[in-house]
């Protein structure tokens, strides 16, 4: 059997979005440090895990307490929606796992004018529809 030294990365969601859409941006030095590096593993076309609440972005972010996105009042429920809608479009459930390619391939089929009806009122939006 072959061994990979390619780790499991876990994305929630709505994370899938935001890395189509990053441009260097993000909540802290940390953060974007840590955005970088996980688009860096994603380059080897790792397996990627789909996966409910805090991943492995919102593991280096200020706003992750508890095992909560406390962003704003209510933002741990708004996230999770956005996760919900970002899931049932790409027609995925949590707890899968398939080759980062193969969900970036169902991503890029996500059209920049459908992002508004997902993404709702994000802060990032215009990034993401430049
Ligand atoms: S704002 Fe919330 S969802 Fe976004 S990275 Fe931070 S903790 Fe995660």
């Amino acid at each position: 059997m072959q061994l990979s030294c390619m780790s499991v990365v876990r994305l929630r969601p709505h994370h899938l979005l935001c890395i189509r859409g990053f441009k260097g941006r993000g909540y802290s030095e940390r953060f974007v440090k840590n955005f970088q590096e996980v688009l860096r593993r994603l380059e080897q076309n790792p397996t990627i895990e789909i996966v409910e609440g805090g991943d492995d972005i919102c593991s280096a972010c200020p706003h992750f307490r508890d095992e909560k996105c406390l962003k704003s009042e209510n933002s741990e429920y708004k996230v999770r929606e956005l996760d919900c809608r970002v899931i049932s479009r790409l027609k995925l459930s949590t707890g899968v796992k398939m080759s980062y390619r193969e969900v970036s391939n169902l991503v890029q089929k996500i059209p920049k004018s459908e992002l508004p009806e997902i993404c709702g009122k994000c802060e990032w939006i215009k990034y993401c529809t430049e």
